[in-house]
C-alpha cells in the first residue's frame, strides 16, 4: 500500500496534468474553465489530498496526514481511534464524508471550549448563519469545490486497490453473516 508521500506525489502528478489540459482545452475554447471554478476545485482538490486523506483512519498513530495538521494533528486521534484502517474511511461516497462531519463536529467543539473558557466579557460573537450567496454556491463554485475533494479521495482510494463497491461489500459480507447468526 503507497506510503502518505507517494499518494502526495500521485495527486500532485494528477493535478498537474489535469491542470494542463484544462489550460490546453481553454485555449482551444472547447471548455469554459472561470478562474473562480478553477480555483475552488484546486481549494478543494488540495484540502482532500493534504489535510483530509483516507489515512487519517490512521492517527492514533503517527500517520503523515496527521503531522500534516501540526499542532492540532492530536484532533484527528479519535478519527482513527473510531474509524478501522480502510475500514468505512475508505469506501467513495461515505468515506470522505465522514472526514468533513468529523471536522464540522471538531470546529464546533473547540468553538465551544473557547467560548466556555474565555471570560465572560471576552465570550466570542456566536455567528449567525453564514451570509452566503448559496445560489452561486450550489451552482457555480460548490461543483468544482466538491469535485476536486472527492477526486483527490477516489485517486487515493485508485491507488489503495480499493474499488467503487468496497463499502457495499463490506455490509453485505456483514449482512450474510448476520443473516446466518440468526438462522
Ligand atoms: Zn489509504
Amino acid at each position: 500500500m503507497p506510503s502518505g508521500r507517494v499518494h502526495n506525489l500521485i495527486n500532485i502528478a494528477m493535478y498537474t496534468g489535469l491542470a494542463a489540459g484544462a489550460l490546453y482545452l481553454t485555449q482551444q475554447r472547447s471548455v469554459v474553465i472561470t478562474p473562480a471554478q478553477g480555483l475552488y476545485f484546486s481549494l478543494g482538490y488540495g484540502v482532500g489530498t493534504f489535510l483530509l486523506s483516507p489515512d487519517l483512519d490512521l492517527a492514533e498513530g503517527n500517520v503523515d496526514s496527521k503531522r500534516r495538521w501540526g499542532p492540532l494533528g492530536f484532533l484527528w486521534v479519535p478519527y482513527g481511534v473510531l474509524f478501522s484502517h480502510r475500514g468505512l474511511s475508505h469506501t467513495w461516497i461515505l468515506g470522505p464524508i465522514t472526514r468533513l462531519l468529523y471536522l464540522g463536529l471538531m470546529v464546533a467543539l473547540l468553538w465551544g471550549l473557547v467560548n466556555a473558557l474565555l471570560p465572560h466579557q471576552f465570550t466570542l460573537p456566536l455567528l449567525g448563519p453564514p451570509r452566503l450567496d448559496y445560489q452561486l454556491l450550489a451552482t457555480k463554485l460548490g461543483y468544482p469545490l466538491l469535485i476536486g475533494y472527492y477526486l483527490s479521495q477516489w485517486l487515493h482510494l485508485m491507488a489503495d486497490g480499493v474499488r467503487p463497491d468496497h463499502g457495499l461489500k463490506h455490509s453485505r459480507r456483514k449482512m450474510r453473516g448476520a443473516a446466518r447468526h440468526f438462522r
